[in-house]
């Protein structure tokens, strides 16, 4: 879970990048943080991997108030979100599996864990057959599953995914925020920035919109098994993510 109370953040030059933001994010819930360039998506991630401080309001991250956190505390919070980023940032000159392997190793996991677990985290997300290829042989799209399979290994019980369509073709990305609502469905909760509209308005997910600095909206479905035109405001919909025309619905199931 996150959960942001009255959190406020003034960088050194006076920028004010977030202004009273209040979330709650629960376990198991799928969010969409969207919003133009500048409007405060990077540090609000920053703040909730302890990268940032928050000028003021409190930051709790499943249980961890960090505000309270110590410096020898911090990988233990972050053993519990897998990052994935918008340039993949995969060893180019090791394999796919050691490139997954790898983050298991620096965890201190066993050889024995390293073979069971990476083939297994490999095959969720379709790229079995490509163990032993290295990242330039891969599409974007691939290699984006690769970074998918590498922030998974640990089985964190959050993933944060920083743009991570932002490298790759459009029917790729769908089907990036595809294995990603999977992933969810399985339980992980998911915490995805974007700015691609059309992507968001395809997955029935719960939507925060940043403004210079504010949340300026946060809509979510009511039913996740129900049509995408099933949802409920929590706010005024400035976003014009929900329009009345999606004809053929959405079905969470299908
Ligand atoms: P986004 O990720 O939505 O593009 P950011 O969180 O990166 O937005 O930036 C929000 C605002 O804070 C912008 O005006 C940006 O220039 C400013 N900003 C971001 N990081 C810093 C920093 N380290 N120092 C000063 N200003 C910053």
């Amino acid at each position: 879970m996150i959960e942001f109370k009255g959190v406020h953040k003034t960088y050194h030059n006076g920028v004010k990048a977030l202004k009273d933001v209040s979330i709650y994010v629960n376990k198991g819930e799928f969010v969409f943080i969207i919003g133009a360039s500048g409007a405060g998506k990077s540090t609000f991630l920053k703040l909730l991997m302890r990268e940032e401080f928050p000028s003021a309001g409190e930051v709790i991250v499943n249980d961890f108030k960090l505000s309270k956190l110590k410096r020898r505390e911090i990988p233990y919070l972050r053993r519990t979100m897998g990052v994935v980023f918008q340039d993949f940032r995969l060893i180019n000159n090791m394999t796919i599996y050691d490139n997954v392997a790898f983050a298991m190793r620096v965890t201190g996991s066993s050889n024995t864990a390293v073979r069971k677990r990476v083939p297994y985290i490999l095959g969720l997300v379709g790229l079995q057959n490509k163990a032993r290829s290295y990242p330039p042989e891969l599409s974007g799209g691939e290699q984006q599953r690769v970074g998918l399979a590498r922030a998974l290994v640990n089985n964190p019980s959050m993933i944060i995914a920083d743009e991570p369509t932002g490298n790759i073709d459009p029917e790729l990305s769908y089907e990036i925020v595809e294995l990603l609502t999977e992933i969810n469905r399985r339980g992980t909760t998911v915490l995805m920035v974007t700015h691609e509209r059309d992507l968001v308005r395809m997955f029935p997910h719960r939507v925060i919109e940043i403004c210079e600095g504010c949340v300026v909206s946060d809509r979510r479905p009511q039913n996740k098994k129900t049509t995408f035109s099933s949802f409920e405001a929590d706010a005024v919909d400035t976003t014009g993510l929900f329009p009345q025309s999606r004809k053929d619905g959405f079905n969470y199931e299908s």
